[in-house]
């Protein structure tokens, strides 16, 4: 059984004092939910405002990144011990804008990936093509190739803890949705890579769709198979628009 995720990546938004506002009133609209996660990234400065505004709740608590290394002479980043002790639950890894700007291969998705499942936090690992490579007719490729680079290593009980995240660079942020029928086609050939490589374990992951999720669209895309929950980015920022996302009807 896959529990659905609706997970807001908040990016580089909000002050202390914003994000509790935002996540209290996630928190009172989301009280009447228990058959699906919902999971919040703020950035790292508001990380434990919105720790202590959601405390109790069932809404947990992500970040946007972490470094592979426990601690050490690595100005600027965040490790694996510092996210748990601020009470974070989730963590994503390797997201497009992180590949794009700053460097991230599917090398270091995995050092990350694998310091985050030497610990208690889930990861939630980004993959997909920019508009380029689908319109060459590599996006499969593309993405098969991040899989076997980003996951390289993982071992069975490693891939019950992970969930993926299939975002298309040219959806992101751009209001251009994937319509439901290409989501579900890459979400069913990312299961199908999985189920090749692990078997049967594949069934129980969990995908999530990210791409510019609105309220109008979330419905669709959640009925599709192989969705299982989405990476939101804009349309979370605002208490109703994430309100209406989380309360999807399938
Ligand atoms: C994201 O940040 O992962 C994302 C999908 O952004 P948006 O919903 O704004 O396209």
């Amino acid at each position: 059984m896959r529990i659905p995720l609706i997970a807001g990546n908040w990016k580089m938004h909000k002050t202390a004092g914003d994000a509790r506002e935002l996540a209290r009133a996630v928190k009172e609209g989301a009280v009447d939910v228990s058959d699906r996660q919902i999971a919040m990234a703020p950035p790292f400065t508001a990380l434990a405002a919105v720790a202590e505004e959601i405390r109790g709740s069932r809404l947990i608590l992500a970040a946007q990144n972490v470094h592979w290394e426990q601690k050490g002479a690595f100005t600027g980043e965040i490790s694996v011990p510092m996210l748990e002790d601020a009470g974070c639950g989730m963590v994503i890894i390797g997201h497009s804008e992180r590949r794009q700007y700053f460097g991230e291969t599917d090398a270091t998705v995995n050092r990350r990936l694998r310091a985050v499942l030497a610990s208690r936090l889930q990861p939630i690992v980004c993959i997909g093509e920019t508009l380029e490579q689908r319109e060459s007719g590599k996006h499969h490729t593309v993405v098969q190739q991040q899989l076997a680079g980003g996951l390289d290593g993982l071992t069975r009980p490693g891939l019950l803890r992970i969930i993926l995240a299939y975002e298309p660079v040219w959806a992101i942020g751009t209001g251009r949705t994937a319509s439901p029928e290409i989501a579900q086609e890459m979400h069913s050939m990312v299961r199908g890579w999985l189920s090749g490589e692990f078997g049967d374990e594949a069934q129980e992951v969990r995908i999530l769709y990210g791409g510019s999720v609105k309220p109008d669209n979330i419905d669709d895309l959640m009925r599709q198979p192989d969705i299982d929950g989405a990476l939101v980015g804009g349309a979370c920022l605002e208490p109703d628009s994430f309100l209406r996302i989380i309360h999807f009807r399938p």
